[in-house]
Formats: structure tokens, C-alpha cells, sequence
């Protein structure tokens, strides 16, 4: 019997978009290595199984036994991000536990859990007492990575916490990054901050593995730091959606159809595609600089407003009254679209993008320049290296931009530097490309990933 038959994957994933894509994507290569998958997935956010088959899901209650739900609590919506995660992390700590316990049973199937970096000390305690080797999945690159573990250095520096003064400072030990890129948050909780990321860094170094949403040419240069601070083997096998088991037919839904009918009238590369993520918020005063600057630019738009995105309003009431009617057919607001497939249409010119990971990546390998406006942690990181690195991208800062500014910045990039910047897109699609080309880095070290995972000895857990 093929031996990876009976060694199940555990896979446990944080319940956002911009988590759990990545890991579901990362489920579908190793189901296509031979591996079987579950995925252990929190109660809060839980999935629709049925949209995917090819795995098993088991349901992690929350710890609040027979009563409600804490993630769902009227306090819990008014938290910030790190208090949420806080929050989060103390839900699931014990009751993951026990479904890992439950999982793995009596050892008859050896398994290997991959479980999220945010998880940290919940699945390293856990998977030690259950018995079970660790690998974690980072769903941010690799140069944000090496800014979260120098942390504790940048408070010895005093870079963090960030001084307003300091804000266009170089970090000296992190070229390109300016003191504002530093991947920080604002938060009530600035030191569980610190504690959420230090448990994520420590976390990482004291797992089996490190699996990474990057490629090789990408991110060369961190991959270089990171393997000189720490031992823990790592493996950069992204793009995770290029890999061929991911280049699945999309599912559609109405709301797709309408998009694609829509991008299918519009010129080639002339739309600019608006999308902020999955968690991040604006302030309405920004949407509607926002609004106003995409219509005086007078470009094609495709808006992704999910309702949140805006605080204090359920979706578009904050415009005035007339401005969806007026802008007809030239623009186009939606609550979510099917990011890989918009990116993918021959219409779209640009992405004005927050810089999470996930679009970063999924922009470069459509090639795809991007305007940058990040908004909480990594995504300054991203930011500065689509800018001043990899010149795939422009900066429109959101401290500072208004209707004005954004009217200029769109021309620019759809009409005058987008030349130059689609250039530099291309080249690195291209680089994304031969990485995952049979002899690639990241096929190579896909195949490694795949026999470190069978050499586990099912008895010798990881210290
Ligand atoms: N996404 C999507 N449709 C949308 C907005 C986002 O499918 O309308 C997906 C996007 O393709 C990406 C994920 O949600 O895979 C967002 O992840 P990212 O790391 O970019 O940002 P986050 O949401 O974590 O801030």
C-alpha cells in the first residue's frame, strides 16, 4: 500500500478569506500528492463543506458549551482586529485540542498537522500533548515575516512603537522599509499585539516546517535572511492557485455572471479593479474621496464594497443620491467578486489594492499593475516592496490621499507609467511561471515538502 495513503493531513486553518483560501488551495496539492485531508475549522465563519468534496471537515465547537457564541457577541463585533484574534485564540484553545485528540485517535493513522501561523502556542501545546508533528502554513511573505520576528529588536531601537516623526525614517536593518511600513496596527491592545506576533514567530521556529504562499525569484533576498536567523526547514511553493490541481473550473455564482458580462464590454485594460480585502475597514469620509475620485478619473471601475468595508453604513448610502445612476454603465459596485477570475479578464488595467497578501500574489500572476493603499500590518510590508522593489505598483497613501490625488494617481497608472510598471508585471508573471515549472523551486520544493512530511516518525514528536 502506497505509504502517504494512511498518513492523514490535519489541516486547521484561521476562519478569514485571506487565511483560509491559501489553506484550502494548499488541501487541494496535497490531496493531489495521494495525501487524504480534513480540515478542522472553528464553529465562527464555519464553510459549506459541499463546495468542497475532496476533503473531510470536522466542526470545532466553541468553548462556551450550550451557550452562544462569544465570536458573535455584540462586544465581539465592536473589538479591533487583535482583540478579536485574542478573543479568538482563547475560544478555540482547549476545544481544538480535543478534535485534534479526536482526529488522531489511537495512532493507527499516522497524520501531520498544518495548521495556520496565528494559531501558534494553541496547535504547538496541543499537537505536542496529542502527539502529533506540526508544520505551520504563513499566509504573508517572507520579508513581512522577517519584520514581525525583529520586533523585539525594533522596540530595543525604539522604531515601534511608531513615532509620528519618524514615519519617513529608512529602517536601517530592513532596507527598503521606512518606519510607516513597519507591520503594525492600530489597536487598544498594543502589547497583546506584540504577544500575537511573538507567538506567531516562536510558533513557526518551534514547528516541524514552515510552508510558504511565496516563490523563490519573488522573495530570494528574504529567503536569504530568514535562512541565516533561523534552522527550521522552510518551503516557498507558491503560487498556490498556479499549481495545476488548483486550475480547477470556477464555480459561478448570478453575481459572477453579471461581473463577467460587464468586464466582457469594457476595453481592453481599462478597468480598475477596487478591492480592499476581506477585513479591512475605511472611514466614510475616505469612501466617498474614494467614489469621487474613480469618477473623475473618468476610467472604467469595478469596486468590491463588502458590506463592513465602510464603518457605520450596511453597503453604498453614504453616496449621494444620483451618483450610482449617474456613473451608468462606466462603473460597477459590487459586494464580492471571484477575485482570481476579475484579475484574469483581459479589461482590467489596474488593481487599487489594500496589498494583502493573497491579491498581491494573485495580481503578479496575472500581471497586473497595482496601486497600493495598504491599510494594517504586512500589507505596509507588501506595499513598499510592489513599489520600490519589484516596481509592479504605485503608492496612494491613504493618510493622505483625496479625490484629487486618486483622479491623478488612476490616470497615471492606466495611461502614462502603466507601460512601464505592466513591464515589470510581466517579467515577474513570467518568473512566477518557471517556478512552477517541473524543475522550478517551487515544484522541487513541493517534492520536498511532500517526503519531509512521509519521514515523520509517527512516534517522535517534535520538541
Ligand atoms: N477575495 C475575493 N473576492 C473579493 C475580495 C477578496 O475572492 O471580492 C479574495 C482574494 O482573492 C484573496 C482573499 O479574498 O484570496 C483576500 O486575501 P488578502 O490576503 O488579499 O487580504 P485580506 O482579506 O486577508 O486582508
Amino acid at each position: 500500500m502506497d505509504e502517504r495513503k494512511v498518513r492523514k493531513i490535519i489541516m486547521f486553518p484561521l476562519p478569514f478569506p485571506g487565511h483560509f483560501n491559501p489553506m484550502i488551495q494548499l488541501a487541494r496539492i496535497f490531496h493531489h500528492r495521494g495525501f487524504p485531508v480534513t480540515i478542522l475549522h472553528t464553529s465562527f465563519n464555519s464553510p459549506n463543506p459541499s463546495h468542497y468534496p475532496l476533503f473531510a471537515f470536522r466542526t470545532i465547537p466553541h468553548n462556551n458549551e450550550g451557550g452562544e457564541d462569544p465570536l458573535t457577541q455584540p462586544e465581539a463585533s465592536s473589538m479591533d482586529l487583535v482583540a478579536f484574534i485574542r478573543l479568538l485564540r482563547q475560544t478555540y484553545a482547549e476545544t481544538f485540542r480535543q478534535s485534534l485528540a479526536a482526529e488522531v485517535g489511537g495512532g493507527e493513522t499516522m497524520c501531520c498537522l498544518v495548521s495556520d501561523a496565528v494559531w501558534a502556542r494553541n496547535t504547538e501545546v496541543a499537537a505536542e500533548k496529542v502527539g502529533v508533528r506540526r508544520v505551520v502554513l504563513i499566509t504573508s511573505g517572507v520579508a513581512s515575516f522577517c519584520a514581525f520576528a525583529a520586533f523585539p529588536l525594533l522596540r530595543d531601537k525604539h522604531y515601534l512603537p511608531i513615532q509620528d516623526s519618524r514615519l519617513d525614517e529608512l529602517v536601517t536593518e530592513f532596507p527598503p522599509l521606512k518606519v510607516k511600513d513597519l507591520p503594525v496596527m492600530e489597536t487598544n491592545e498594543p502589547e497583546e499585539l506584540y504577544r500575537v506576533v511573538n507567538d506567531m514567530v516562536k510558533g513557526a521556529e518551534s514547528s516541524s516546517g514552515l510552508i510558504w504562499n511565496t516563490f523563490e525569484d519573488l522573495e530570494r533576498l528574504s529567503l536569504m535572511d530568514f535562512r541565516s536567523k533561523f534552522q527550521v526547514p522552510i518551503f516557498p511553493i507558491g503560487p498556490f492557485h498556479k499549481h495545476s490541481e488548483n486550475l480547477l473550473p470556477m464555480i459561478k455564482n448570478k453575481e459572477d455572471h453579471v461581473t463577467t458580462d460587464w468586464l466582457n464590454k469594457q476595453d481592453p485594460k481599462s478597468v480598475v479593479y477596487v478591492s480592499f480585502g476581506s477585513l479591512a475597514n475605511i472611514e466614510e469620509k475616505e469612501f466617498l474621496e474614494i467614489a469621487w475620485g474613480l469618477r473623475n478619473s473618468e476610467r472604467p471601475f469595478l469596486w468590491v464594497v463588502r458590506p463592513g468595508l465602510v464603518r457605520g453604513t450596511e453597503w453604498l448610502e453614504a453616496l449621494p443620491s444620483g451618483f450610482v445612476e449617474n456613473i451608468g454603465q462606466k462603473g460597477k459596485f459590487v459586494k464580492w467578486v471571484n477575485q482570481l477570475e476579475v484579475l484574469a479578464h483581459s479589461a482590467v488595467g489596474a488593481f487599487w489594492t489594500h496589498c494583502g497578501w493573497n491579491s498581491t500574489l494573485e495580481s503578479i500572476c496575472e500581471g497586473v499593475p497595482m496601486i497600493c493603499t495598504p491599510c494594517f500590518t504586512d500589507q505596509f510590508v507588501n506595499a513598499r516592496y510592489i513599489v520600490d522593489v519589484w516596481r509592479i505598483g504605485i503608492e496612494l497613501e491613504r493618510t493622505t490621499m483625496d479625490r484629487k490625488e486618486i483622479e491623478k494617481v488612476l490616470r497615471s497608472v492606466v495611461i502614462k507609467e502603466g507601460d512601464l510598471i505592466r513591464e515589470m508585471c510581466l517579467k515577474l508573471k513570467e518568473r512566477a511561471t518557471v517556478c512552477l515549472s517541473i524543475d522550478g523551486s517551487s515544484s522541487i520544493y513541493l517534492d520536498t515538502l511532500v517526503n519531509h512530511v512521509l519521514s515523520f516518525d509517527p512516534y517522535d514528536v517534535a520538541s
